[in-house]
């Protein structure tokens, strides 16, 4: 019933001891490991009608994870990664869907998540030291814990362009895709944004729809995925090799399984430094990143990667005036989240398809029939938002969470996010906030990044159970220092230089420019996590 208010209490018959939002990977993994290993009650609730988390809802044309299939998975359990077989190199939406399902039903997490269940708040009771959290249906739940495992890229950034309500053809989100699909045959269709998602898209739609005219705002570098199926020999290299793809994952900075080049840019000659981003550009993938040991510390050393991939874009799109709008690019390579393609700047050679630059002339208005731009009107059936996300902070402050004294999270945040590790937030005892601000989540092979804070959270919680500890909560001081060696992990690296991208918030009208995710490396990251462990917990307040 609508506005009821229903306590649910664990099937057990006692009291919840954790509540998890979310039950995409980090959610799944997150309540294994409580309720599995830790033997708590614990509930995972889920505003989908299903697992997959972005996955549920990434559906659009051409969805498939950067991040290659081996190390894209969970690595808790060698035995599972020899008993899931991957079918491409880079996996494709529904069957990252079909693996986390199998994870899934593999540890019976289903019975202890609640389905179509989207969280409007959760509040802090300090005398009972229990989060209340209330949903959209309004029920109610009340556990000791709370864990986000919200995603980083779940909250859509429909831009607000006046007139949107007025257009008479259909239009959509890509990080909100109707789960039938959408038929663009014989469509004119208008594809807005030219990141990761409009840039798997384009192709995708392109093959099918009377015309695509994609609406650039800012041009984009783009490296060949090189997406091919799994020989029987590689599948059975993964079996083989599981320990040390698991080890490799979490050696590196960004938990890819790819050696990081000891080269630095400018010992190579002009000649050597072509070669080898040639054969980079033949491996493809976001490996490229890894050419040169330099490349996203030294201005100059990067400069010399987008000016190879600007000769790319000029030597594969035929049309000059095309490619010079796809290859004026205004930030330096990866400073920006790099995608990986296929066959994307080649799309532009197809006849029903065309490139407006919305930087130059910009779109005025949504019109019934179109996009009008300031030089003239786009007549469509679709319109596609590849838009992006409130990324980071949004899943968070739209869900009402308050702290102590009933702190809203909105105004400890109000100057962009603070926290300690990326996982707590003072004033917020007993909140844990998976890849959350302040950790490499976004810069890192997300699986790799969720696994660690879901073992180091439930490490934690059996930490505090085993010695009668009630509450854990960041010191504010510890946050202060914290924020401080986020910025300045930043600001060692080029990706402060994107000064319009989702890493500081740039994307999102109002929102404070903070760059958000902890760009150490996900290796230091997680020593300087297992030393605080180790510590007692330096930095947090503990008590009885
Ligand atoms: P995004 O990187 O934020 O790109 C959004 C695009 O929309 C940008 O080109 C942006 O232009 C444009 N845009 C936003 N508002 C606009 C407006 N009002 N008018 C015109 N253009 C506008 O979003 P995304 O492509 O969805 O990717 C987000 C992240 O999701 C990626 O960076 C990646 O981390 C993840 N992702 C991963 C995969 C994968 O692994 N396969 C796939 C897709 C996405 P500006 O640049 O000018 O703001």
């Amino acid at each position: 019933m609508p506005g009821a208010t229903t306590e649910i209490s664990d099937t057990r018959g006692g009291d919840i001891d954790a509540l998890v939002i979310g039950a995409g990977f980090a959610g799944l993994y997150q309540l294994l490991c409580l309720r599995d290993r830790l033997g708590l009650s614990v509930k995972a609730l889920e505003a989908g009608a299903g697992v997959g988390g972005t996955w549920y809802w990434n559906r659009y044309p051409g969805a498939r994870c950067d991040s290659e299939s081996h190390a894209y998975c969970y690595t808790f359990s060698e035995d599972m990664m020899r008993e899931w077989e991957w079918s491409e190199r880079y996996p494709e939406q529904p069957e990252i869907m079909r693996y986390l399902n199998f994870v899934a039903d593999r540890f019976d997490l289903k019975r202890d998540i609640h389905f179509n269940t989207r969280v409007t708040s959760a509040h802090y009771d300090e005398a009972a030291n229990r989060w209340n959290v209330r949903t959209e249906a309004g029920e109610h739940f009340s556990a000791k814990y709370l864990i986000t495992a919200v995603g980083c890229l779940s909250t859509a950034n429909v831009p607000d362009i006046a007139g949107l309500e007025s257009f008479q053809g259909d239009w959509y989100h890509t990080g909100q895709w109707p789960h039938e699909g959408v038929d663009f045959t014989g469509k004119r269709v208008g594809l807005v944004g030219t990141g990761s998602t409009g840039i798997q898209a384009t192709p995708v739609i392109a093959a099918t729809a009377a015309h695509l005219t994609v609406f650039q705002r800012t041009a984009n570098y783009s490296v060949p995925a090189r997406n091919v199926p799994l020989t029987p020999e590689f599948k059975q290299y993964v079996k083989d090799n599981a320990a040390e793809i698991r080890r490799a994952t979490r050696s590196t900075p960004n938990g890819h399984p790819f050696v990081n080049s000891e080269r630095m840019t400018f010992e190579s000659s002009p000649e050597e430094r072509h070669a080898l981003y040639e054969a980079a550009w033949e491996t493809g993938g976001l490996q490229f990143r890894t050419t040169f040991q330099d490349m996203m510390v030294n201005k100059a050393a990067n400069d010399t990667a987008a000016d190879f991939i600007r000769g790319k874009i000029r030597q594969i799109v035929n049309d000059p005036a095309t490619a010079q709008k796809l290859s004026d690019i205004d930030h330096p390579y990866a400073a920006k989240r790099p995608p990986i393609d296929t066959n994307y700047f080649e799309t532009f050679n197809r006849d029903n398809v065309s490139l407006v630059d919305v930087r130059a002339v910009p779109i005025e208005c949504i019109a019934p029939d179109g996009i009008r731009t300031q030089d003239g009107d786009y007549p469509l059936d679709i319109i596609v938002f590849a838009t992006g996300f409130d990324a980071m902070t949004g899943p968070m402050l739209r869900m009402d969470i308050r702290g102590r004294d009933g702190l809203p999270l909105a105004k400890a945040w109000e100057s962009g996010p603070r926290n300690y590790l990326g996982l707590q937030v003072a004033g917020f005892p007993n909140l844990f906030t998976v890849t959350g601000p302040g950790s490499p989540s976004v810069l890192c092979n997300m699986p790799v990044a969720i696994e660690q804070h879901a073992e180091w959270i439930a490490d934690c919680i059996a930490h505090m159970r085993d010695n009668g500890i009630e509450r854990i909560e960041a010191r504010p001081e510890a946050m202060d220092a914290w924020v401080e060696q986020v910025n300045a992990a930043a600001d060692a690296t080029l990706l402060p230089l994107a000064t319009h991208s989702w890493y500081l918030g740039a994307n999102i009208p109002g929102k404070p420019r903070v760059f958000m995710p902890y760009a150490g490396g996900m290796a230091r990251y997680r020593e300087i996590c297992a030393d605080v462990a180790a510590k007692n917990y330096a930095g947090f307040a503990l008590s009885d």
